[in-house]
This record gives C-alpha cells, sequence and structure tokens, in this order.
C-alpha cells in the first residue's frame, strides 16, 4: 500500500501489538514514522480508524496523501460547511473509510460522539499526545477530555503517539488519558545526522548569513524566531541578500501562510523564516538546516524543532544564535505571565534546563538525550563541544567583581541597573550615563579592565543561567540572589565556558 520496502524501527512490533487490539504509548522522534503505526492497524482491522490530531491545517495535505496511496480516508473539523460534513459524516457511517481524522474540540461536541456511535470505530490514534501535559509546552485544553474514549468506548484499542516526552511526561499523558495499561513503546531519541552548534550571539542576522554561504548555499531550511516582527526583518534580510526566504506567523492571512508553507513543501531550496506556530506534523525531508535566532523555552521544544531537519537522514545542522539578551528577555516574559506561581515556577524549570544545554562544557548530544533519560555513554563527536572543546576558566574572581558592583549599586546608592551598566562601570567607561550618576566614584569602577564588553556578557550570562544573579522589571534590571553571597565570599568556585574567538562572523566595526 504504502511502498516501502521493509518497516522501520519499531514500526512492526508496535503494529502488531495494535493489530491484535492492545493500548500503545508510542515515544518516537520526529520523523521516526509514527503515522505508519496506526494507519496499518487501522487498514487491517474492521471499521474505521479515528485519529485524533490537533493539526487542523494539515489535515487536507494527509487526507490527500492517504488517498494518492489508495487508502480511504476523510477528516473533519471546523474548516468544513455542513454539506461536506454530511458527506463525511456518511462515509463513515456506511463504513467506506479507513481512517477519519478530527480535531479534539470535535470529539468534545455531543453530536460528534453520536455520530461516532453510529459506525464502526478499528482504533483511536492519539497524535501529538504530549498535547494533554499541562506541564509541557504545548498544551492543549481539549486533549484533557480525550480520557473520555476509554470511558465511552472501552473495548476500542487506544494507541497514543508522540515525539516529545520525558519520562514525568510519559507518566501524565498514561495517566491523563488513562493509558495505564498500555504498552510503551520508546525509541531512541538520538538523531545522529544532525549536528548540534550553540553560539554565542553577536549579530545574529549576519552571523546566519554567514553560516548559510559557508555551509548551506541552496539548501531548504527553517529559521525560528520569538517576534513576528523578527520573522518579518529575517526574511527580508536573507531576500536582500540573494537568500529565497518567506516569512510564516500567526499574524499573517490564512490565505498567505498556506500559500507560503505549501511553496516550502513543494519548492527546492526555500528557506522558512517563522515563529514556532511553524512545522508541527510539516514532512519536508530534505530539511539540511533548522536555525535559532532566539532561545527556545525549553529543551522539548528545542529538540522538536531541530528534529525538522534531516528526516531522510542525511547531514544537518542545528544551529542556535543565544545571548545575554535571550536570558533577560525569556525571565523577564515567565515573571509577566498570567500563569499562577506553579506555572511560573514550571517555565522557570524549564528555561533552565535550556540554559544549561547552552552553556554545557561537554558533549550537547549527551545532555539532550541526558534531559529525555537517555544515557550516551561517549561524546558524539558531531556537536559543536566535541568538534571545538571549549575552554573553561575559573570566573570566581571575575562572578565577584560582577556581583559586588550590582551589590554597592544597591546597598550605597539605593539603585538597580541592567548588565550594560554593570559592565561599564567594571570597565571603567566615562560614559555620560556613568558620568551623571557619578558611577565613576564607586569602588569598583575600572576593576573590570581585564575582560572585554563581550566577555563581561558572557559572565553576565553564565551567572544568570547558574542563577547567582537575576533580573527583573521591564527594564531587566540586575538583583542578587540567595545564592550571590556564596560566590561573593569565596565558598563556591565558578567554572565558566570561555567565548569561542569570533570567526569569520566578525562584522566590521563601523556602526557605533
Ligand atoms: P513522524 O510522524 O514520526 O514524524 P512520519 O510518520 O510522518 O513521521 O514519517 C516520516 C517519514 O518517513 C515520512 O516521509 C514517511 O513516509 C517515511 N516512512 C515511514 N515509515 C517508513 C518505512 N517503513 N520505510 C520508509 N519510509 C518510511
Ligand atoms: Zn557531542
Amino acid at each position: 500500500m504504502f511502498g516501502y520496502p521493509d518497516f522501520r524501527g519499531s514500526q512492526r512490533d508496535i503494529i502488531e501489538h495494535v493489530i491484535e487490539g492492545g493500548d500503545a504509548l508510542v515515544l518516537m522522534p520526529t520523523g521516526g514514522g509514527k503515522s505508519l503505526c496506526y494507519q496499518i492497524p487501522a487498514l487491517v482491522r474492521p471499521g474505521t480508524g479515528v485519529v485524533i490530531s490537533p493539526l487542523i491545517a494539515l489535515m487536507q495535505d494527509q487526507v490527500d496523501a492517504l488517498r494518492t496511496a489508495g487508502v480511504r480516508a476523510n477528516f473533519l473539523n471546523s474548516t468544513q460547511d455542513m454539506e461536506e460534513r454530511r458527506i463525511v459524516e456518511a462515509e463513515f457511517v456506511n463504513g467506506e473509510l479507513d481512517l477519519l481524522y478530527v480535531a479534539p474540540e470535535g470529539l468534545g461536541v455531543p453530536n460528534t460522539q453520536r455520530l461516532l456511535d453510529r459506525g464502526k470505530i478499528s482504533l483511536f490514534a492519539i497524535d501529538e499526545a504530549h498535547c494533554v501535559s499541562q506541564w509541557g509546552h504545548d498544551f492543549r485544553p481539549d486533549y484533557l477530555n480525550l480520557s473520555m474514549l476509554h470511558e465511552r468506548w472501552p473495548d476500542v484499542p487506544r494507541i497514543a503517539l508522540t515525539a516529545t516526552a520525558t519520562s514525568a511526561t510519559r507518566e501524565e499523558i498514561a495517566t491523563r488519558l488513562q493509558l495505564t495499561g498500555a504498552r510503551h513503546f520508546t525509541q531512541s531519541f538520538d538523531r545522529p545526522n544532525i549536528q548540534y552548534r550553540i553560539a554565542p550571539k553577536n549579530e545574529p542576522r549576519r552571523q546566519l548569513l554567514d553560516l548559510l554561504r559557508a555551509e548551506h548555499p541552496g539548501d531548504a531550511g527553517i529559521i525560528y524566531c520569538l517576534s513576528r516582527a523578527s520573522v518579518e526583518k529575517t526574511a527580508e534580510f536573507l531576500s536582500q541578500n540573494g537568500i529565497p526566504a518567506l516569512p510564516y506567523h500567526a499574524g499573517l492571512d490564512s490565505r498567505v501562510r498556506a500559500a507560503n508553507q505549501s511553496r516550502f513543501l513543494r519548492e527546492e531550496g526555500l528557506v522558512m523564516v517563522a515563529t514556532i506556530a511553524f512545522g508541527m506534523g510539516i514532512d519536508k525531508p530534505d530539511v539540511r538546516f533548522v536555525a535559532h535566532l532566539d532561545l527556545p523555552k525549553s529543551v522539548e521544544g528545542y529538540y522538536q524543532e531541530t528534529g525538522r531537519a534531516g528526516r531522510d537522514g542525511a547531514p544537518s545542522t542545528a544551529w542556535l544564535a543565544y545571548g545575554l539578551q535571550d536570558v533577560v528577555q525569556q525571565r523577564k516574559m515567565i515573571e509577566s505571565s498570567d500563569g499562577d506561581a506553579a506555572h511560573r515556577r514550571n517555565a522557570a524549570k524549564h528555561l533552565d534546563a535550556m540554559l544549561a544545554l547552552c552553556e554545557t562544557v561537554s558533549c550537547r548530544r549527551a545532555q539532550l538525550l541526558a534531559y529525555f533519560g537517555q544515557r550516551a555513554d561517549t561524546a558524539c563527536g558531531n556537536c559543536d563541544t566535541c568538534l571545538t572543546p571549549p575552554e573553561s576558566w575559573d570566573g570566581t574572581v571575575a562572578a565577584q567583581k560582577l556581583l559586588s558592583t550590582v551589590l554597592r549599586l544597591q546597598r550605597e546608592r539605593g539603585q538597580k541597573f541592567g548588565a550594560g551598566q554593570s559592565i561599564d562601570i567594571l570597565v571603567g567607561k566615562q560614559t555620560e550615563k556613568v558620568m551623571q550618576f557619578r558611577h565613576d566614584e564607586l569602588k569598583v569602577f575600572g576593576i573590570g579592565t581585564d575582560l572585554r564588553d563581550q566577555e563581561w556578557r558572557g559572565v553576565v550570562r553564565q551567572l544568570l543561567a547558574a542563577g547567582y544573579l537575576a533580573v527583573e522589571g521591564e527594564y531587566g534590571t540586575l538583583v542578587l540572589t540567595d545564592t550571590s553571597s556564596d560566590v561573593l565570599r569565596g565558598e563556591v568556585k565558578v567554572m565558566m565556558r570561555r567565548e569561542a574567538p569570533q570567526q569569520k562572523t566578525r562584522a566590521p566595526r563601523a556602526r557605533g
């Protein structure tokens, strides 16, 4: 039916288990071939396989692809009118469908439930099952209702699938979906063909352009930015520099978005510049690079987004530019979010894990896999820290100087400032703002000339990542934390990652 010579990974085991009527919880990396795990059982078992998927925008494409392969598939979602729905409903009731895709919100509607009672269901497939996790990065409230499937249709086997789950999320999926008796199938999360690289952010667009020109000319790729404005600007910048790039974000007209998405899928060598609104369920095998111009909020998000590179198994790059401003901005966003204290703590935990990945001096892949509960015994040889091991240095004294500056500003002046002012004070710059506040009279003025600005920014970033320093308020002012005094008193040693010297990405020092 699908034309593949063989199964991949654990597909065969999963498929046999589900055909026999067993429940399953499937963890497989993006591109691993999850769809087949429910599509084949749905073809083999009598009745229609009902697939719950949050990816409404992709249902038409998925159904078209299945029909081309000769599978009788259709979908029900909010984009259809009455007439279209009636046709699909009739097909289902008459047993003319192998697969029926529905949106999770649709299943909450009594009409849909009654409809499902009128046909024969061969299985339920719950795609992107991590959306049920309230602590994850993709929570969809409608997923919580899916425990209803088991209550209403106890005899129908269920298969839940996800590419993203720590062991905690896995437990949560099993509990919330009442999949406690399900067999777990976990496939390695390693994507050996993806080279992970995390670089200090200086001039991100310029750095990106250099990377694409040097290593990915003519390749298709995805570039993630945090804001819509930055998406637009980056797409424009690349286009002006001869790299065909399209923007994608939730603020664009839905027709423009759909058109850009389908061009990206069908044409060769296009670069999609997008917010994280783009990508879930996108099946383009030859994405050669995924670049992040802003820090992802969690390791799960980072893994999922970078996982869209290299589905065909060929060498691909995951490149992230990360700087002090990212930490300040993300901490600020968490602080000002409207979730309750537990949610904020959870978001902070996610961010901390992401920062630890950025600042690690050991193998990125090993750290990534460890986060998902998999041990890697050796360094991978295919990430930036393996290829060019970063030097670490004893940054304790530098940390003390920086923290003393923050402390003195607060104690002696009752003032709080951002990183920029503190660094100016340390390196003894007589800027207008320094003179205005008479910060040149502070005892710490000029005690940090041993490091360059850039290195001081690295110090601040790493202190923030380690929690020895915090930012607060709208302007991202630096404040001490409970553990700052440990550093100030010399009770802990602070090892730091040396900023790699800038290669070829250094821009002429023309602009001020
Ligand atoms: P996932 O949902 O896990 O991200 P998909 O189900 O979309 O992955 O499959 C990823 C790609 O792998 C698709 O292009 C699919 O056609 C292909 N694929 C899946 N199973 C096989 C197989 N057994 N042999 C060859 N290609 C496969
Ligand atoms: Zn490595």
